[in-house]
């Protein structure tokens, strides 16, 4: 890596400054170091300065410029140089050689290399792609870049805190060392984001190997002050063939969509790009196109499903759930617009929309309590108090009947931050609500960081009422534990009355579910109110059918 530095900058020297000599000799005379060519033209104009250490002379640096067919571009060369020779003058006086070498080194170093692991950084690992690119094309050799990044390390950060984190990389930058050849580079391209360029130079160097190899040393416990952690990683990979014109940047994007695919499709595994990725990919900017636009064309309407009081067997209050009606696509489920609006920052501007609409709608309603959903990106960007806060007062809506859901991914990161906007919602009369309780990486810990006000069991757990142990006693466990620290349950995805009647049994005092009614537009909702009564549900024959499944 080194030596690829060195050769490039000589190879500017020679290129952008044939007119200038730079010597640097010792207190005899002898010459330490000399760049540019060995003989000059005249007429030429030399400088030369003494290098003092401590009051005494340790040598000489001396300039010559010739300016024989001095040019506009030969006249900037000239001036950097002296500029730099001035700089050089300013150290040299104070520092002796060595210093000075080894301070250049050292800043070299550190401005090319990541602190924390030692690793070349993005800017060097862009610098040598494009070098390692230039020399495959004069070998007719093949190239690929593999992307990796660690899954669940923010998790590991958040629960184990940033030193434990900061060792999880040490020792996995150790480990994917020990995988990658000498002629490879291995970089640290951000927080737990790396990245390999291996030159194929025959089959047993396959990327797959590489990949493979990375994946499984990667995924071997980590032993942390803080106690043993696993966390596994996903890799991408894009090739260039001889003869390809792929440029780097474009080889990294391809095995970033590489890495995006194999982290969707379940993580832990390695994918090489293909081109349908890339036809993926411009199929999410034309909908993040469409989505820019559909507030202002009315495309966005909520949807709200009852929620349903076990002790009284009334309709409580609804959840609002987004819907997306595009005037080509039809009606867009959220699951396949939300992710993308939370990575393009459009969530922000369309959960704020949310919030009001979900006001307005409340105003309907005197008698009902509502539940918005809410994203981490809202928690990061704009001022959700102030959302919040507007948005009920322009509606003249009494706060404590606004009920704001978030998942743990809310509270992963920048915990600090997200606690006090909660605390400040709190503040206001709003309830807190832990959404999809049970399906994250560590539900229970995030119940020690704030104090919810509801618990909602995720569906997979009421699926399996009745039919599962487990999952009876599990549920009956959270609730349990919920109401010794002040919070309310909520089982969602209630779908016979075998499972309702269960959840009362068990102490839960809320449900919601398409036994009772799926999400439906404002107006469907109104007739329901009207029309609801309990009983018609007790000798509901279930459409949904009650499956034997393993636990
Ligand atoms: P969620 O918050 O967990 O919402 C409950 C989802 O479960 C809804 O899906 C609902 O239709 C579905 N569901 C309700 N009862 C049953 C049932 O008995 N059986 C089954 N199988 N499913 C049931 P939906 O409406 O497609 O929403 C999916 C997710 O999209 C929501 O999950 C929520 O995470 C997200 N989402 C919806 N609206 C918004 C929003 O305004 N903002 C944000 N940030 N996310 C939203
Ligand atoms: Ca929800
Ligand atoms: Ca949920």
């Amino acid at each position: 890596m080194w030596q690829f530095e060195t050769l490039r900058i000589d190879e500017v020297l020679q290129n952008s400054a044939p007119r200038h000599q730079v010597v640097v000799s010792d207190a005899n005379g002898e010459i330490v170091t000399q760049s540019g060519p060995e003989h000059l033209r005249s007429p030429m104009i030399t400088t030369t300065q003494p290098i003092y250490d401590a009051g005494r002379v340790v040598g000489a640096i001396t300039i010559n410029h010739s300016l024989a067919e001095l040019t506009n571009s030969s006249a900037i060369v000239l001036g950097a140089t002296s500029i730099v020779a001035f700089v050089t003058f300013f150290f040299l006086r104070t520092f002796p050689l060595s210093l000075l070498a080894r301070a250049t080194n050292q800043a070299k170093f550190l401005a090319s290399h990541d602190p924390l692991t030692n690793l070349p950084n993005r800017a060097l690992f862009n610098e040598w792609l494009v070098h390692s690119l230039y020399d495959m094309d004069r070998q007719q050799g093949a190239l690929a870049v593999l992307c990796l990044d660690l899954d669940h390390f923010k998790e590991v950060n958040d629960v184990h805190g940033h030193a434990a984190g900061d060792m999880l990389l040490r020792q996995a930058t150790d480990r994917m060392m020990a995988c990658v050849d000498s002629g490879d580079m291995l970089a640290r391209l951000g927080g737990d984001e790396f990245a390999i360029i291996q030159k194929l130079v025959d089959v047993t160097s396959a990327p797959s190997a590489l990949a493979e190899c990375v994946l499984a040393s990667l995924s071997e416990p980590y032993a942390l002050e803080t106690g043993e952690v696993v966390v596994g990683a996903s890799v991408g990979i894009s090739i260039r063939n001889a003869g390809d014109k792929l440029d780097g940047q474009t080889m990294l994007r391809q095995a970033d969509m590489a890495l995006y695919r194999a982290k969707e499709e379940g993580r832990g595994a390695f994918r090489y790009f293909e081109n349908d990725m890339n036809e993926a990919l411009i199929a999410r900017k034309r909908i993040e196109a469409n989505l820019r636009t559909a507030i202002t064309q009315n495309e966005l309407e909520l949807h709200y499903q009852p929620q349903i009081d076990l002790s009284t067997n009334t309709i409580k209050g609804v959840e609002a759930l987004l819907r997306w009606n595009q005037k080509d696509d039809g009606m867009i489920p959220p699951d396949a617009f939300v992710p993308l609006a939370e990575e393009c920052g459009l969530i922000v501007p369309l959960g704020d929309w949310v919030i009001g609409e979900a006001c307005r709608q409340a105003k309907e309603w005197p008698d009902l309590t509502f539940a918005v959903n809410v994203s981490p990106a809202q928690f990061r960007q704009g001022d959700l108090v102030a959302t919040v806060k507007n948005a009920l007062e322009r509606e003249g809506i009494d706060p404590s009947r606004l009920e704001i859901e978030i998942t743990e991914g809310v509270l992963l990161s920048h915990t600090d931050e997200t606690i006090a906007v909660l605390a400040g919602l709190q503040a206001m009369g709003v309830k807190i609500a832990m959404d999809d309780f049970g399906t994250g990486y560590s539900s229970l810990s995030y119940l020690r960081r704030f104090p919810f006000d509801k618990i909602k069991i995720d569906k997979s757990f009421t699926m399996d009422l009745g039919l599962c142990a487990d999952a009876d006693n599990i549920i009956e466990a959270v609730i349990k534990l919920g109401a010794s620290m002040g919070m309310t349950s909520n089982a969602e995805g209630v779908e016979t009355v075998e499972q309702a009647n269960l959840l009362r049994n068990q102490g839960c005092k809320e449900v919601q579910g398409f036994l009772f009614s799926k999400p439906l537009p404002s107006k469907s909702i109104s007739e329901l109110l009207t029309d609801w009564q309990w009983q018609k549900y007790q000798n509901v024959e279930s459409s949904f059918s009650k499956q034997e499944r393993p636990c």
